[in-house]
C-alpha cells in the first residue's frame, strides 16, 4: 500500500467518437480521486498518428465536461506534469527508451518488415504464437550503436526474460501469473521515433506520479509488459485496478455493432448527463443500501472498490431509459423547460432542419410533426410500406441488404451529404438494387415514413450513431416479421 497522495488518470486515445466506456472509466477514476482527496489527470494518448484527430480529442473533452466530470490536470487545464498530450512528449520517450538500451533491458532491432512477415508466416504454419524470435537481441552493443548511428532504421524492443513467471497484482483479482516465455519482446519505440502505447503509458504514469491505474479489463494482458518495464526502470509500479468490461445484452464486449456507444448520441436523444453517470455508476457496482438512483456526490461519498463485482455489467439501454425518465421527473417544470430549450429547441439543432421542412409547411405548427423524427429516440418501421416498396420481397432478404449497408457505413470516412450520397449510390450498384427501392427502404427505416424531407441530409443531421441504431432496429424488425 502506498501512502503517497492518490493520483489517478484516464488516458483515452483520440481515435473516434467519444465512447461510453471512456466515461465509465472516467467516472470510477473521478470518484476514487475525489473520495481520497486526490488528483485526477486527463492524458491524451495520441501516439497512433494515423488514427488520432483533434476533432476526436475535442469531442472527448466536451462529452466528459457535459457529464459533469472535471479533472485537475490535463491538456486543457495544464498542470505540473505536462504536456498532457503524448505527441508533445516524443523526446521524453526516446530518452527513456535509450536508458533501457544502455542498461541492457532493451535492444535495437533492425529486422525488416519482410523478415518479420516471413517469420509470422512460418509461425502461423507451425501453429505457433506469433512472436519475435530475438534475432537482434544478441548483436554486440558496440555494433548495434554504430548501426543506429549510421542511420539504419530500427525499432527498440524490450528484452523480456526468457524463463520464469511474472506475477502481477490486480487489486480486484489478486495475483495473476504469466509465463515469461509467452511474452513477446515488445516494441517500445517505433522506427518513426514514436513510442508504442506500452512505453509511453508506463513512462507517463511514472513521471506524472500516478498511484492507481484504474482502467478497463481489456488492458490486463498488457500488465506483465508494464510490470517488466517498471522493473527495468527500477520504478515502483502503481496499483492496478481493471474494471469489468461493459457488455452488450448478449454478454459480448460492448460494441457499436450492437449498441450505440457514442456519448454524443445519448445526448442527442435527450439523455440527461446525471442519468447517464448514474447508469454508468451501476455498471459492476452497487451502493451499500442497494439503491439504484444516486447523484454523483452520493456516489463519491460512498465509493469503495470493495463494492465492484467482476461479473460483466450489461449496458442495458432500456434501463438507461427508465433511469432517465426518473431524472426527468425530479426536475421542476421550469428546469425542464430550460432543458428543452437548451438541448432540443435550440438554434444549433433547428437551423439545419428549417430549410428542409420549409417546403412542406403550410403553418408553423406543421414543423413539429415534420421534424419529430429528428428528435425521437426511435422510430417505428412501417412494415407494410417496406413490403410495398420491395414488391413483397422476403423481409429477411431486405434485412440482409440493410445489414450490409449498415456495416458498410463504418468504412465511410466522413459522414457528409456528398460522401453519403455517393456511398449509397455505389452500394446500390454493387448490390444490384434499384436506387428507388433502396432509398425508400432506408427512408422508412430512418424516418419511419414514406414522405420525408431529403433523406441524405436528414441522415447527416441525425448523425452516424443514430442512423446505425435505426437501421439496426429495422433489421431486427424485418427479421422478426412473419408475412401472413
Ligand atoms: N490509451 C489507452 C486507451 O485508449 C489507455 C489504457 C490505459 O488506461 O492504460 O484506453
Amino acid at each position: 500500500m502506498t501512502d503517497k497522495p492518490v493520483k489517478v488518470r484516464i488516458a483515452p486515445s483520440p481515435t473516434g467518437d467519444p465512447h461510453v466506456g471512456t466515461a465509465y472509466i472516467a467516472l470510477f477514476n473521478y470518484a476514487f480521486a475525489r473520495k481520497m482527496n486526490g488528483k485526477f489527470i486527463l492524458r491524451i494518448e495520441d501516439t497512433d498518428q494515423a488514427r488520432s484527430t483533434q476533432a476526436s480529442e475535442d469531442a472527448i473533452i466536451r462529452s466528459l465536461r457535459w457529464l459533469g466530470l472535471d479533472w485537475d490536470e490535463g491538456p486543457d487545464v495544464g498542470g505540473p506534469s505536462g504536456p498532457y498530450k503524448q505527441s508533445q512528449r516524443k523526446q521524453i520517450y526516446f530518452e527513456y527508451a535509450m536508458k533501457l538500451v544502455e542498461s541492457g533491458h532493451a535492444y535495437p532491432c533492425f529486422c525488416t518488415a519482410e523478415r518479420l512477415e516471413d517469420l509470422r508466416r512460418k509461425q502461423r504454419l507451425l501453429k505457433q504464437k506469433p512472436m519475435y524470435d530475438g534475432k537482434c537481441r544478441n548483436i554486440p552493443k558496440a555494433e548495434a550503436a554504430s548501426r543506429m548511428a549510421s542511420g539504419e532504421p530500427y525499432v527498440i524492443r524490450l528484452a523480456v526474460p526468457r524463463e520464469g513467471d511474472s506475477v502481477v497484482q490486480d487489486s480486484l483479482r489478486g495475483p495473476v501469473r504469466f509465463n515469461n516465455a509467452e511474452i513477446d519482446d515488445q516494441v517500445l519505440l517505433k522506427s518513426d521515433g514514436f513510442p508504442t502505447y506500452h512505453l509511453a503509458n508506463v513512462v507517463d504514469d511514472h513521471l506524472m506520479g500516478v498511484t492507481h491505474v484504474i482502467r478497463a479489463e481489456e488492458w490486463i494482458n498488457s500488465l506483465p509488459k508494464h510490470y517488466l518495464l517498471y522493473e527495468a526502470f527500477g520504478w515502483e509500479p502503481p496499483q492496478f485496478i481493471h474494471m469489468p468490461l461493459l457488455r452488450n445484452k448478449d454478454k459480448s464486449k460492448i460494441s457499436k455493432r450492437k449498441n450505440p456507444v457514442n456519448i454524443e448520441y445519448y445526448r442527442s436523444i435527450g439523455i440527461l448527463p446525471q442519468a447517464l453517470l448514474n447508469f454508468l455508476g451501476l455498471m459492476g457496482y452497487s451502493m451499500p443500501d442497494g439503491r439504484e438512483v444516486f447523484s454523483l456526490d452520493e456516489f463519491v461519498a460512498d465509493f469503495s472498490f470493495d463494492r465492484v463485482s467482476l461479473g460483466g455489467p450489461v449496458f442495458d439501454v432500456d434501463k438507461l431509459m427508465w433511469l432517465n425518465g426518473t431524472y426527468i421527473r425530479t426536475l421542476d417544470d421550469g428546469q425542464l423547460l430550460d432543458l428543452l430549450q437548451s438541448e432540443v429547441f435550440n438554434t444549433k439543432r433547428l437551423a439545419p432542419i428549417v430549410p428542409l421542412l420549409k417546403e412542406r409547411m403550410r403553418t408553423l405548427g406543421d414543423f413539429v410533426d415534420g421534424a419529430s423524427f429528428y428528435f425521437a429516440h426511435q422510430v417505428e418501421l412501417p412494415i407494410a410500406e417496406v413490403m410495398r416498396a420491395t414488391k413483397q420481397r422476403d423481409p429477411k432478404e431486405t434485412a440482409r441488404y440493410l445489414k450490409q449497408f449498415l456495416k458498410s457505413l463504418d468504412n465511410l470516412p466522413e459522414f457528409t451529404n456528398d460522401a453519403l450520397e455517393a456511398h449509397m449510390r455505389t452500394f446500390c450498384e454493387e448490390s444490384g438494387l434499384k436506387t428507388r427501392e433502396f432509398f425508400m427502404v432506408v427512408r422508412l427505416a430512418i424516418t419511419g415514413r414514406r414522405a420525408s424531407p431529403p433523406l441524405v441530409q436528414s441522415m447527416t443531421i441525425l448523425g452516424r450513431a443514430a442512423c446505425a441504431q435505426r437501421l439496426r432496429a429495422a433489421v431486427e424488425t424485418l427479421n422478426a416479421y412473419r408475412p401472413q
